[in-house]
């Protein structure tokens, strides 16, 4: 688990127990809950429609084995249903803001029902954005709901109208996978709903999509060119566990992520320039772009890096690194080749 999350939770349900801190716990968990969904946000941005479908630990045992889709879909269901049927007793967003058609679920239901293929033909019919849009909503709505409570609030139970009310509504499956939900959230008080759907849950979906994204990632940069635009060796990156290469649709390096198109800055001026790398630019030396922004620690490596391909070749290239980083790691080779690019370009041709 993330440390920095379970961290995080552990405090906020630390602040729960006592009524002096009750405040101070919805804010902290409001702040988790930011963290995690900036995650759900980066994916969204970043990945291709067709990540969203994948289901690259089909058949393992755990929530890594649904799809991206999927589990958007499922947390925010499931939060929902239990923020508005339950806690606020108004109507859920689903229904409430259109959702029901713009997301074009053929379920309103939590999705628990299904395995396997059902979760793959499942979330091949879902409008990503739309289920990003719903998502968002969702939480903002619960926040609300939860910046209105008081400690008192915390101890409400739910009783046998719940039960009735919630398998009226048809949102919970009677699948015997689904059903045992309606109990087992009406068997909690409100504390018990902020511990488990509106955090610990979210900890564990989140980070099992984590889990499919970097699969698939790594499945993407199989057979592909190893070496990025900019001049960086991708077998060699620390970035290389969660980043699919700027040559592929899960092109999610650092520049790439924070660009408002979601491409980086070299990858797309090389492709623009229909040419294979910033190594085959006559501009190299004094390009400010992307990864070779001043501002950026890494853009004299990235440099020494292009001009040392430019010379010697691809496979000489990956030679090197393997040498260099027999000696340093990712980080430390970097800076020792990050003071100048000449020099960087010298200490290469050396190794
Ligand atoms: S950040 Fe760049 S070098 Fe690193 S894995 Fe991604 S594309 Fe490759
Ligand atoms: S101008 Fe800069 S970013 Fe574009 S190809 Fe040349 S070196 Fe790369």
């Amino acid at each position: 688990m993330n440390k920095d999350w379970t961290e995080m939770n552990k405090e906020m349900q630390k602040l729960l127990s006592k009524e002096t801190t009750f405040e101070d716990a919805i804010g902290k968990l409001i702040e988790l809950r930011e963290s995690l969904f900036a995650q759900i946000t980066q994916i969204v941005n970043t990945f291709p429609e067709e990540a969203f479908r994948q289901m690259p630990f089909a058949g393992a045992d755990g929530y890594h084995s649904k799809t991206l889709a999927y589990s958007i879909w499922h947390i925010f269901r499931i939060e929902d249903i239990v923020a508005h049927e339950m806690i606020a007793e108004d109507r859920q967003i689903l229904f409430a803001q259109g959702f029901d058609r713009s997301v074009h679920s053929p379920l309103i239901t939590t999705g628990n029902e299904l395995s396997g293929n059902e979760i793959a033909a499942f979330s091949e019919k879902l409008d990503i954005m739309e289920l990003y849009r719903y998502a968002r909503e969702v939480k903002q709505s619960t926040e609300q709901i939860l910046l209105h409570l008081s400690y008192s609030d915390l101890k409400r139970k739910f009783g046998e109208d719940m039960i009735g009310k919630l398998q009226r509504s048809k949102c919970v499956s009677e699948d015997e996978n689904a059903a045992w939900l309606i109990p087992y959230w009406c068997g909690k008080d409100v504390r018990g709903l902020i511990k488990m759907p509106f955090s610990r849950h979210w900890i564990m979906h989140i980070e099992a999509m984590q889990r499919i994204k970097n699969r698939l990632c790594k499945l993407a940069r199989k057979g592909v060119d190893p070496i990025a635009y900019c001049g960086l060796s991708c077998n060699h990156c620390f970035l290389g566990e969660w980043c699919g290469s700027c040559r592929t649709a899960y092109n999610t390096c650092s520049f790439a992520t924070v660009s408002p198109d979601g491409i980086c800055p070299n990858a797309k001026c090389c492709m623009e320039k229909e040419i294979d790398g910033c190594y085959k630019c006559d501009e190299i030396e004094t390009c400010n772009k992307g990864f070779y922004i001043p501002s950026n620690d890494g853009a004299n490596a990235a440099k020494a890096q292009a001009l040392y391909i430019r010379k010697y070749g691809k496979k000489e290239f990956l030679k090197v690194l393997d040498r260099l980083h027999g000696k340093y790691d990712f980080s430390k080779a970097q800076k020792i080749l990050g003071q100048d690019y000449r020099e960087g370009l010298r200490i290469l041709e050396e190794n």
